[in-house]
């Protein structure tokens, strides 16, 4: 494109632009939040789920206080889906990332040898990644170290680097499957060299944030190696601490989330949490467990997520794959995932914040650019995070219309300059 070409292209995206001003939005892609299509798929948790049983399978009243470790039934069915042993399996509330906060939390203040009684306490941060990682991080006043993602996991060179030559770096945050932005399965391979590698500090943990377990768009199911084991091979047993939760596969509101380590590991967690509480919701994981039976049935269930949630991914792809051609090519690259919640663009560089700021000036929230980077700090201003989950196909297709125009004129204003 000429100098003339791209004046006239511009005018015609400004005046397009202006026109979507005048007439502003009400939607949002920042959040990735199910759908109420979605959440109908587990309605019957509210109403419909006869507890037949209140003695759980050992002998805990659900209704009374007791049972730290969750049910016996709950801690097997995400044993099932963790590939952990019945001690090897703790079952919590609602929440993965309470628990996730609560074991970090434990070892800067409360385990034998708190980190916080160092100078500095570092981790490592695969990025892209989850932004509510970052802010727990950030919270605890751990130093967050980005690390470059392959689209096979975390660099492992990168990694082994820096875990190997600083004592400071006490661990590192994985998503091992359908990783939040990128949709990226860790490889087999760097799964086991985070399992052997040598670390500076002796006591180096994974968080294995494993949100997208059963969460696939196709039949071909992408699955992460299993980190406990590789790490019980590897002579570090205690390394991985792996995390699930029912959130995206029946209620967010009131699910059950749980851990998955070594049993000496969750003894060392559950001394810590039993100062914080008596037991979570036994009630809760009762109905949770009679609704999605065992590892079939949930696959099954999810099957009906992934028909309402596929349409959006491929519509993506599909509107992107038409409109970013030719001489727009170079625009803006975006992830094709095989399954969890959202898509990861690259955009060109200095474009990310200016494109995410136009679309929410006509009432268009995407998540905030380069959010998915440690402190928001991405030095290339190029990632942007889509969540299509809550927002029906028509205004989808919207969104994307806008959010194209809105690439084109942030990326020719920048050749311009
Ligand atoms: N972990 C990841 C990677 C997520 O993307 C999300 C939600 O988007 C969560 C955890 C939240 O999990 P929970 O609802 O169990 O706290």
């Amino acid at each position: 494109m000429n100098r003339e070409e791209r004046e006239e292209r511009l005018s015609q995206l400004r005046a397009q632009y202006d026109l979507y001003k005048s007439r502003p939005f009400e939607l949002s892609v920042a959040r990735g939040i199910p759908s109420k299509q979605q959440l109908a798929l587990s309605e019957a948790l509210i109403n419909d789920v006869d507890i037949e049983e209140v003695i759980s399978e050992d002998e805990i009243d659900i209704r009374n206080y007791g049972g730290l470790y969750g049910i016996k039934e709950a801690r097997e069915l995400f044993g099932s889906l963790m590939n952990t042993s019945l001690e090897e399996t703790f079952v919590g509330g609602n929440s993965s990332l309470q628990l996730m906060y609560a074991v970090l939390n434990h070892f800067m203040y409360t385990s034998d040898n708190p980190w916080s009684k160092e100078e500095t306490v570092k981790f490592l941060c695969p990025s892209p990644g989850y932004d509510r990682h970052w802010f727990m991080l950030e919270h605890l006043g751990i130093e967050m170290i980005p690390v470059p993602l392959t689209g096979q996991g975390p660099d492992m060179d990168t990694v082994e680097e820096l875990a190997s030559s600083d004592p400071a770096i006490k661990g590192i945050f994985v998503v091992p499957t359908y990783n939040n932005p990128t949709g990226e399965t860790i490889s087999d391979e760097a799964v086991d060299r985070l399992a052997q590698m040598n670390t500076a500090f002796e006591d180096f943990i994974i968080l294995w944030d494993n949100a997208y377990v059963v969460h696939h768009f196709k039949e071909e199911k992408e699955v992460a190696k299993d980190i406990l084991e590789a790490s019980k091979q590897a002579g570090f047993p205690n390394r991985p601490i792996h995390f699930v939760s029912t959130s995206k596969m029946t209620l967010p509101g009131a699910g059950v989330a749980a851990i998955g380590t070594s049993a000496e590991r969750l003894k060392e967690l559950a001394k810590t949490f039993s100062k914080q509480l008596i037991s979570f919701d036994k009630i809760n994981q009762k109905r949770q467990v009679t609704f999605l039976k065992d590892k079939e049935t949930i696959e099954k269930h999810m099957e009906k997520h992934a028909e309402i949630l596929a349409p959006k991914f491929e519509w993506i792809d599909a509107i992107f794959s038409a409109f970013f051609d030719g001489d727009r090519k170079e625009f803006v690259e975006w992830t094709k995932p095989n399954g969890g919640y959202f898509v990861h663009l690259t955009t060109q560089d200095g474009c990310a914040t200016s494109i995410v700021s136009k679309m929410r000036e006509i009432g268009i929230q995407l998540t905030e650019a380069n959010a998915a980077y440690p402190y928001g700090n991405n030095p290339r201003d190029n990632s942007i995070r889509l969540a299509p989950s809550n927002v029906s196909l028509d205004n989808l297709e919207i969104i994307l219309e806008v959010l194209c125009v809105c690439i084109e004129l942030v990326t020719l204003e920048k050749q311009e300059d």
